[in-house]
């Protein structure tokens, strides 16, 4: 006969459940040693094994013996507990008796995986299932808990993958709010004229997606806003933005440029941080003609009357909407979401950290996203490919992999440079009639269509060079060489060193993590690698979640990215989060530590230890408080608490002794 759910006074009895994984662990470990030795332990009412547990019928096996057979506790010695505890504490559940009256033994991937020698592991494997079994005649029933969602949706960055993910969670009938800390969205996207492979305008794809997140009414835009500060936890996070000054009212401002115009500079007179420095702008700009929105922005450091406060503001007086206000201030504003996607995108290489290319040395080595400006319609030079003299290169040459693929610099592979390296490898011989070196190390072109593009690019008859370059100088040996730059490297397809002079060096500078991603990595709670880019919590089964509940990744703050990816990825993150938000509630393990008051001291070392701030001091009863809803049961506060007044559901003192002693006892 069943037990009742919750008896925690009746006498256990305990169902043992051995599993065979297949070969994966009867390989190694003897089930039926095992399952015969499990019946000796106390309380062990049946012990039994089957070849899959996890399947159906192995669910059934502890099932029918819940209803039929009294079992009011489980233990299934199987593979790890984040593989399957929840299936079997589901299995446990629907069989009518509290589901955390079960336990795992780890005897997969603890046993036969690691341990070499039958008899060995099959020792192991009984000490293991000993520890278990006797831990589990102490378990306590418990609830999760539920708390409620709030359903508006935070994304952080508006890049492509910020704008993606803000559409697909907008048109779903979801809110959004984008925050974005540059004075428009576009992230480096809308730098490009053309992106590979298919060469397709990148502002015919892209503005229109800048417009509709203006316009869509289920999506707040905040751009020149950073994120503060965030509180709380999945479904329920309080998060501080600080919006900066523009010196511009955003909802007066059509975009009319007659301020502009009539700045007091006649001309620019900083350089322009969109053009990649390759031309100046005026103290009051907008970034580019498509910028989201449509509003110009003073730049306080050269504006005359916000640095020197003195100034005819011929700007403001030609603004016939009165939009302009130097009185504006830095507002920080607070607002709830139930769940985060960070989509803040990647920096490029500094190749002035590779001095041998000569970038800043020599006035026609430029990057790959300077170039990107100068092939682009409406960037600096409207499309035509001249250099800083003003004329047209009869040669260029293209160095794949600079700041990536290399151990002085990063390692890593940036996963876009040999395609975009052919992109503008194809612009430039569009343009003009140069000669263009592509020097690559090994050419990766692994996306839909990139091969054939590539193949393309040979029929063109660009020169590919396989090689790493030595280095990059202007040292001529004949009168014809002056003026050019001099690439050196070993052609390893041939086995011979080259020396090309070439008019224009480009730099294929590789993806970096963002220079602030430590400082946005732990505000959001995340993890980031060793090279700044953010850590999903599963490579392969959970891409764009994060060790953080409720709180997802998108594009290239994850790893180098094409767009493609990058789109894909964000309408994943975006699924993930409707899916949190949708459902309306979270489950809260119930794995959580308490505080027994009466011996609490007060003391506060747990507070500072907690690395989820989730316990705080009740400053009327002086006892320290957690906050089940943030706590994630890592158990650094019981360990610390010189009181003992810390304790943590299903790792109470009592139970995890008796797992000590049940493997001694077996040892
Ligand atoms: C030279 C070059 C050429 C390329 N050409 C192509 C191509 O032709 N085709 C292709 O498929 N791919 C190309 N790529 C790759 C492409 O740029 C990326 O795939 C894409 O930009 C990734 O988008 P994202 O939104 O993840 O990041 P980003 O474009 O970097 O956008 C991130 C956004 O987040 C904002 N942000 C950052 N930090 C914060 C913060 N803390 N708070 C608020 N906002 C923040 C940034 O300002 C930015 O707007 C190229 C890359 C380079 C370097
Ligand atoms: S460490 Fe222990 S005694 Fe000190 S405040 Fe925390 S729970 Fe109380
Ligand atoms: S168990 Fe960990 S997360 Fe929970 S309160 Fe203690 S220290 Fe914080």
């Amino acid at each position: 006969m069943s037990t009742n759910g919750n008896g925690q006074n009746e006498k256990p009895r305990i169902g043992v459940y051995v599993c065979h994984c297949g070969i994966n662990i009867a390989g190694k470990v003897s089930i039926d040693e095992v399952t015969e030795f499990a019946k000796s332990l106390p309380n062990v009412a049946v012990s039994k094994e089957y070849k899959f547990m996890c399947s159906d019928p192995g669910q059934e096996l502890i099932q029918k013996d819940i209803k039929e057979n009294g079992i009011n506790r489980v233990v299934v010695a199987s593979c790890s507990p984040l593989m399957h505890e929840e299936t079997f504490r589901k299995a446990t559940g629907a069989a009518g008796i509290n589901p955390f009256y079960f336990q795992m033994a780890n005897i997969r991937e603890h046993v036969s995986w690691v341990t070499k020698d039958k008899a060995a592991a099959t020792e192991k494997a009984k000490a293991l299932l000993g520890a278990a079994v006797r831990r589990v005649s102490l378990h306590q029933a418990l609830e999760k808990r539920r708390v409620k969602v709030h359903p508006d949706v935070l994304i952080v960055g508006g890049g492509i993958a910020g704008i993606h993910s803000a559409l697909t969670i907008a048109d779903s009938g979801r809110h959004v709010l984008l925050v974005e800390r540059e004075p428009t969205i576009g992230g480096h996207m809308a730098m490009f004229d053309k992106t590979f492979p298919t060469l397709d305008c990148a502002a015919c794809i892209l503005t229109p997606k800048m417009s509709q997140v203006k316009e869509h009414p289920n999506i707040t835009l905040w751009t020149y806003s950073e994120v503060e500060k965030v509180d709380g936890y999945a479904g329920n996070f309080k998060v501080k933005v600080r919006r900066k000054p523009r010196y511009v009212n955003e909802d007066e401002c059509v975009g009319c440029m007659m301020c502009v115009d009539h700045c007091v500079y006649k001309k620019g007179n900083v350089n322009d941080e969109f053009n990649q420095g390759l031309d100046k702008r005026k103290p009051i700009f907008i970034p580019f003609p498509q910028a989201t929105p449509p509003v110009v922005v003073i730049d306080p450091e050269s504006c005359l009357q916000l640095s020197k406060g003195k100034c005819k503001q011929l700007c403001a007086e030609a603004c016939e909407k009165h939009a302009i206000d130097f009185n504006q201030q830095e507002e920080i504003k607070e607002v709830e979401v139930g769940a985060i996607i960070l989509s803040t995108g990647f920096k490029t290489f500094n190749p002035m950290r590779t001095p041998q290319y000569g970038y800043g040395k020599y006035l026609n080595v430029y990057t790959s996203l300077e170039v990107e400006r100068l092939v682009n319609a409406s960037g600096p030079t409207g499309g035509e490919v001249i250099m800083r003299n003003g004329e047209q290169p009869k040669s260029v040459a293209i160095i794949h992999c600079v700041g990536s693929r290399d151990h002085k610099t990063n390692k890593h592979c940036s996963r876009v440079c040999c395609m975009y390296s052919l992109k503008l490898a194809h612009l430039i011989k569009e343009r003009t009639e140069s000669e263009v070196y592509n020097f690559y190390i090994d050419m990766r072109t692994p996306g839909k269509g990139y091969e054939e593009f590539y193949d393309r690019l040979l029929e063109e008859g660009t020169h590919f060079i396989r090689g790493r370059v030595a280095e990059v100088t202007d040292w001529a040996l004949t009168p014809e060489e002056e003026g050019k730059l001099i690439v050196r490297a070993e052609d390893t397809m041939v086995g011979m060193p080259r020396r090309i002079p070439v008019d224009m060096v480009i730099l294929s500078v590789g993806l970096e993590a963002q220079e602030d991603a430590d400082d946005v990595r732990r505000m959001f709670g995340i993890s980031c690698s060793k090279t700044g880019w953010f850590t999903e919590r599963h490579p392969k089964l959970a891409p764009v979640s994060t060790a953080t509940d409720g709180v997802f990744l998108a594009g290239a703050c994850q790893g180098p990215k094409d767009i493609p990816d990058t789109v894909a990825q964000a309408g994943a993150a975006a699924a993930e989060a409707l899916a949190l938000v949708d459902r309306g509630y979270v489950e809260l393990e119930p794995n959580t530590a308490f505080i027994v008051e009466e011996d609490c001291s007060g003391c506060k070392s747990c507070i500072s230890m907690c690395p989820y701030t989730a316990i705080t001091r009740d400053e009327e009863k002086g006892v320290a408080v957690v906050n089940e809803a943030l706590c994630k049961g890592c158990g650094t506060c019981v360990a610390t608490c010189p009181s003992g007044a810390a304790h943590q559901n299903l790792f109470l003192d009592e139970q995890i002794y008796a797992e000590i002693e049940g493997v001694l006892s077996y040892v």
